[in-house]
């Protein structure tokens, strides 16, 4: 676990180095552009290029967002096993992983991990909570940067059921932080904006193709290829579409774009209206079995009569 601590404070400090040097801002200012330029490029020219800046830019302030809450979550995790003992749930001990290859820890952390991912994210396309998992599908220019476009309460559900799976499993500390910079890094990977289908390996690791169809604002791609990383846990459980290269819209309907503001607050905005929406459905029902009731008292004479 002291690795995952070293390696988030590292980057949270280096990211705060970066944004307090004026030097440093100017570089990372001309990286921006340099991307930005690129993207705009490989793109038509103006309106696509425009959206590129935007939605890069948007992206970096919804990972500021976040940069500060991830440390804490891993932070947190250190206590988790302390916890376990401490409200008596029965985990599983330490010991049963003795003797196995870091590797091979690593790798069923990794897996372990993506099971959970797997579910969590089929959940996310649940009617309540898509307004917090929209975030990362409102990115119109999907590339390496939407990998950080998350709002930070799918940040906290994400980290924090991994945390609690994987201590609970009592998986060392090591192997816990090796997965996770792991499923980082692939997490960037794809997203690029390439279109590369790993041909035969395509059921064991996932693609930047497979991924940029999840994110394909299409109806028949919708809830599609959730797994982070081995898609063959779509194909089991039904979820598996990848029809070829991937030349669909991306983003998502009616979810504000590049707008931060708005972004952060829309589970907020999305719940309320929904919930109104509820208490509406359940008022007209109301309403309408006491219309039925009263007009069953009023027939009952005349059906009285017919008899
Ligand atoms: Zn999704
Ligand atoms: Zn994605």
């Amino acid at each position: 676990m002291d690795n995952i601590v070293n390696t988030s404070t590292f980057v949270f400090e280096a990211w705060r180095g970066a944004v307090s040097d004026p030097g440093k801002q100017l570089i990372f200012a001309a990286l921006l552009l340099l991307l930005a330029a690129y993207m705009g490029w490989r793109s038509s020219w103006p309106r696509r290029a425009v959206d590129a800046v935007e939605s890069v830019t948007a992206t970096l302030a919804i990972f500021l967002i976040n940069i500060l809450l991830t440390p804490a979550v891993w932070l947190l995790s250190e206590h988790f096993k302390a916890l376990y003992a401490l409200l008596g749930i029965p985990s599983v001990p330490g010991s049963v992983w003795e003797g196995l290859p870091l590797w091979l820890l690593s790798a069923i952390a990794i897996v372990t991990q993506d099971f959970a991912n797997y579910w969590n994210h089929r959940a996310m396309h649940l009617k309540w909570l898509w307004p917090v998992h929209a975030i990362h599908h409102s990115d119109p220019v999907v590339n390496g940067l939407t990998t950080y476009r998350i709002h930070i309460l799918e940040a906290l559900v994400m980290w924090g059921s991994y945390t609690i799976l994987l201590t609970w499993l009592g998986m060392p500390a090591d192997a816990i932080g090796i997965g996770a910079l792991f499923v980082t890094f692939h997490n960037v990977y794809v997203h690029i904006n390439v279109d590369w289908g790993h041909g035969p390996l395509r059921l064991l690791i996932a693609s930047p193709r497979f991924h940029r169809w999840h994110h394909a604002d299409v109806p028949e791609a919708h809830g599609k290829n959730l797994a982070n990383i081995f898609p063959f846990f779509d194909w089991m459980f039904g979820t598996y579409r990848v029809p070829g290269p991937c030349d669909a819209p991306v983003g998502a309907a009616g979810i504000p774009r590049n707008d931060v503001v708005k972004l952060t607050l829309w589970p907020l905005l999305e719940w309320a209206r929904l919930a109104t929406l509820w208490v509406e459905a359940r008022r007209a029902r109301i309403v309408g079995w006491l219309a039925r009731g009263a007009g069953l008292g009023k027939s009952m004479p005349f059906d009285i009569k017919a008899d």
